[in-house]
């Protein structure tokens, strides 16, 4: 029975369910579709698309080490897919098509055409639970639907975990050769800039690399996480989104991985081990979310009568945002961050995003869009949760009251300036004091050429106190209750 593997966002051999299970089955070919068009609709980074790219020569040497040729094929959009995939199959003669699950509208409506066009032709088809540790709809409350609340949820998985921990794949045998081989490999895509290559040092392709860094997260860095995961300016987080985004590394490998280092315990002891695979769980809630309340996957507001918001149309606003120049320190140095290595902390994504939606009262999915655009680690349903939760229109989002001063954040987070000072040089001048301090920030931007040296800064663009009071006056027009639960992540 020959096998087909499709690779999608599962980029590596080892741990992986579908490829597992079609060696185990038969002679296995496998293929990855590239659909430019529909991950230009998709806002997909031209970033990620590179990182995609460039992890597929890995792949293919890893995959020829097992002997399982990998092929290219090409569906502009996935309205294509069932087409390309069916007539691939009848050249190769596949019997079984297989692959791993992927969540969200757009991706189950192509699987189900696909699965539809291989009925129609005899072909059968077999999908795994792979991205995620519990299958979606598998973890419920009582009386049956999908959480909304974090911590109910991450207690049912808790619960689960100790009745039974998902298990890696062992890594299969090599097949015999088949007579058949390797496409060539695209190095780009049209419609996708080619990154810098310094921001493509930042992410190094390949899953040996996605594994060292794994380990080394595990070795040195995950004992101090609690403490060190919101300073920016230290390496305290694995910065292994990337990878888990693209599928070069799995959910059951990291798990695993901080389970070794805390003598296989996940809910006691080590509380930087608890810390982070709480992190994991909020990678695992957000997608659950994503499959349980669809509408978030059409970029409607978690909490319906948050629609009513008036934000406000304001493009000069949102540019300066996306470009840097707010006259914050913390936010500007953070967009800078994310445009030259396509990755943001997550402190700073919380801080910015409610700097967006809330002192500048834009509605937030101009912001999860434009995050999409640039995040090499962009996942829809992480990237529309966080961007919720920070609006305070999403599922256990933070309190619409709760905003982070992007000051006082700074302040608490980058003291010494270390995060600000490398991503705005021309700051580097000032003293600590004066990079958290609006009076300081706005006279000496008026000096422009004194302090700074000739290098443009802009004042604070809002008043913080001001823009605060429009937006809780803006979230008390709704009749928000002072007390919506939440809690920040
Ligand atoms: P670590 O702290 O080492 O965490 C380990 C892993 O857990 C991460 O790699 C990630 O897969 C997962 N994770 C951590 N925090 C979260 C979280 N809050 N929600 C969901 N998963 C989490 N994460 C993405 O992977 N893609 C996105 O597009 C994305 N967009 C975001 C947008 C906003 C506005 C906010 C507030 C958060 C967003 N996050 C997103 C979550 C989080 O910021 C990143 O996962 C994290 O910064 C990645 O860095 P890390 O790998 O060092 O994380």
């Amino acid at each position: 029975m020959r096998q087909l593997i499709w690779f999608r966002t599962d980029l590596r051999v080892q741990d992986n369910t579908a490829l597992a299970s079609a060696l185990s089955a038969g002679p296995t070919l496998a293929v990855f579709v590239l659909s430019p068009e529909q991950w230009l609709r998709h806002d997909d980074a031209p970033c990620k698309v590179d990182f995609w790219l460039r992890n597929l020569p890995h792949l293919s040497r890893a995959l020829g080490e097992l002997n399982v040729p990998l092929l290219i094929r090409h569906a502009a959009t996935w309205d294509e897919a069932p087409a390309v995939l069916a007539q691939l199959c009848q050249e190769q003669r596949i019997d079984c098509l297989q692959f791993n699950e992927e969540y969200g509208l757009h991706e189950s409506r192509r699987d189900q055409a696909v699965s539809q066009a291989m009925a129609e032709r005899d072909i059968s088809v077999r999908s795994h639970l792979d991205q995620l540790l519990f299958k979606p709809g598998s973890l419920l409350t009582q009386s049956g639907s999908y959480f909304k609340v974090y911590s109910q949820f991450r207690k049912r998985c808790y619960e689960q975990l100790h009745i039974a921990l998902p298990s890696l794949v062992r890594m299969p045998a090599a097949q015999t050769p088949l007579e058949l081989a390797s496409d060539p490999l695209p190095s780009n895509v049209a419609g996708f800039a080619t990154p810098s290559d310094s921001l493509r040092q930042h992410w190094p392709a390949g899953e040996a690399e996605a594994q060292a860094r794994l380990e080394g997260f595990a070795a040195q860095h995950i004992d101090y996480y609690l403490e060190q995961r919101d300073l920016p300016a230290t390496p305290g987080t694995s910065q292994l989104s990337a990878y888990l985004a693209a599928g070069v590394l799995s959910p059951r490998q990291c798990l695993h991985a901080a389970l070794i280092s805390n003598r296989g315990e996940f809910d006691s002891g080590n509380p930087g081990v608890i810390t982070w695979i709480n992190e994991l769980l909020w990678r695992e809630f957000y997608k659950h979310i994503l499959v349980g309340y669809p509408r978030v996957s059409r970029h409607h507001a978690f909490r319906p009568h948050t629609e009513a918001l008036p934000w406000r149309q304001a493009p000069d606003e949102l540019a300066a945002w996306q470009q840097g120049r707010t006259g914050f320190p913390l936010i500007d140095a953070a967009m800078a961050q994310l445009l030259a290595t396509g990755w943001m902390h997550n402190r700073l994504r919380m801080v910015v995003a409610m700097f967006l939606t809330k002192n500048l009262l834009i509605d937030w999915r101009e912001g999860e869009r434009f995050f999409m655009r640039q995040l090499i680690d962009g996942d829809l349903a992480a990237n529309n949760g966080g961007w919720q939760w920070s609006a305070s229109t999403g599922t256990d989002s933070v309190p619409y009251f709760r905003l982070f001063n992007p000051l006082s954040q700074s302040a608490r987070f980058d003291a010494d300036g270390r995060f600000i000072r490398h991503w705005l040089p021309q700051l580097s001048r000032l003293s600590n004091k004066q990079l958290h301090d609006a009076k300081a920030l706005a006279g000496q931007a008026a000096h422009v050429g004194g302090l700074f040296g000739g290098a443009d800064y802009p004042p604070p663009m809002v008043d913080l106190r001001q823009s605060r009071a429009r937006a809780l006056a803006a979230f008390k027009q709704l009749g928000e209750p002072l007390s919506h639960a939440g809690v920040p992540q």
